[in-house]
């Protein structure tokens, strides 16, 4: 059988997303390809993103490899599924343009794994994948009554079983053609140098340990799964042979690894990192500095207990042994961020205060962000129970009712999300 994989090229106008709007490689069909390839299917990934295609191109490479499925995602790759514009705008115009030459149209990510039915119908495809899609794709040539995590026409849409998490200890290391590679110029959340080779993103763990009230992880790369060392040391030593000079670790969180550690120190790599400060003692955060990691970012989320314990942080440290631990950290790593969530009981000039005593470290933090209800958070289920079909409409005009401002990388004027929905792009 022949597989398509598209990802979308993404225009976030009128969105309150406010990840990176960069192109990122899309490990998730990295994953797919390999398992899909070693079941003896032929798969073409077309990166709309990566390359700027229009649509008529992507249509046009779609037609000429005529595929029995082709699979769309609903949000720019395993990094933002957390994140994902609410919005479907994209994903939509994708599904519209390839109808015609995609054979059995598919969908995957964070919007069909909370809300599959609403998704399926939405986006006008054939079958929506609950959860982590690369173990499932390779299914889809079985009759789909006996896949789980399925969501499919049979007189209405139907959904079986639960989102699927992936055996991370089998999947195997990703290779990458060499031309993504050379086009992928992005370094994700780098700041201390200019960037003289390519990135990339690799993950070394999937999932995470922690329940954080805002976090929408509960249907994907929820459990924590540490990849195996030689996997990742394959991946990674292939990449350094493609001539990439920073890795950003995707992982949700990147907990200390000796191990994994010691092995980076004598590699000429330079990477990033998300993670909690109050997992990283001081001879860790020493072994992470000389592993060569270059960027640290740090959930902290309020500096308070009682706003930390409002969100559900379950942090052990009090906000001066973070902030010690914060400033320790950017003795060793050039730059250190810690993240400030609109936690609601901070004291704005406490907060300043907390920026600036930091910044005086040379550790920045941002403004307070406000923090957008996720179907699929905890926040979200608490407000209103599980996400229905109205549960992306509900959460969005909630977010544009509740705050008038916006963080800087957001679109300045949101638009509602039907409105958002009806464009044509
Ligand atoms: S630490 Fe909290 S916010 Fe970060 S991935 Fe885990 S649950 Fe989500």
């Amino acid at each position: 059988m022949k597989y398509a994989l598209i990802n979308p090229n993404w225009s976030f106008e009128g969105s309150i997303y406010f990840g990176c709007r960069e192109a990122h490689l899309p490990l998730e069909y990295g994953y797919a390809k390999a398992l899909l390839e070693q079941a003896g299917h032929e798969v073409l990934l077309v990166d709309g993103q990566l390359e700027d295609l229009n649509p008529a191109e992507m249509r046009s490479r779609v037609a000429a490899f005529q595929p029995d499925f082709t699979v769309v995602t609903t949000a720019p790759s395993y990094l933002f599924w957390r994140c994902a514009p609410p919005e479907l705008r994209v994903p939509q115009t994708v599904v519209r343009n390839l109808r015609e030459v995609g054979g059995t149209l598919v969908v995957i990510g964070p919007h069909g794994s909370t809300t599959p039915q609403a998704t399926l119908r939405k986006l006008g495809a054939d079958v929506v994948i609950l959860g982590e899609c690369e173990e499932i794709l390779p299914q889809l040539t079985n009759p789909w009554q006996q896949v789980s995590s399925l969501c499919y026409w049979e007189e209405g849409p139907r959904v079986q079983g639960g989102p699927h998490a992936s055996d991370m200890s089998t999947l195997p290391a990703l290779h990458w053609p060499a031309d993504m590679i050379q086009r992928h110029h992005h370094h994700h959340h780098r700041f201390e140098a200019v960037p003289t080779g390519p990135g990339a993103e690799m993950e070394t763990s999937r999932g995470c340990p922690y329940h954080c009230s805002f976090c929408a992880k509960e249907n994907f790369r929820d459990r924590y799964r540490k990849r195996p060392l030689a996997v990742i040391l394959e991946e990674l030593d292939g990449l350094l042979a493609q001539g990439v000079e920073y890795i950003y670790f995707i992982d949700e969180i990147f907990l200390p690894n000796q191990e994994l550690l010691q092995a980076l120190v004598n590699r000429p790599v330079k990477f990033g990192v998300q993670t909690r400060i109050d997992r990283w003692n001081r001879p860790m955060l020493d072994l992470l500095g000389a592993a060569g990691c270059v960027s640290i970012e740090a959930g902290v989320e309020s500096i308070t207990a009682t706003g930390r314990q409002l969100l559900d942080k379950h942090c052990k440290l009090s906000t001066e042994e973070l902030s010690d631990r914060l400033i320790y950290a950017k003795q060793r790593v050039p730059f250190v961020q810690a993240n400030l969530l609109e936690s609601k009981v901070d004291a704005p000039e406490a907060v300043s205060q907390w920026r600036q005593h930091l910044q005086n470290f040379g550790v920045w933090a941002n403004q307070p962000v406000p923090l957008f209800p996720y179907p699929g958070s905890p926040d979200y289920t608490k407000k209103w129970g599980l996400p229905d079909d109205q549960a992306w409409e509900r959460a969005h005009a909630d977010y544009l009712e509740t705050y008038a401002q916006f963080s800087d990388i957001q679109s300045e004027q949101p638009l509602p999300l039907p409105q958002l929905e009806r464009c044509e792009s």
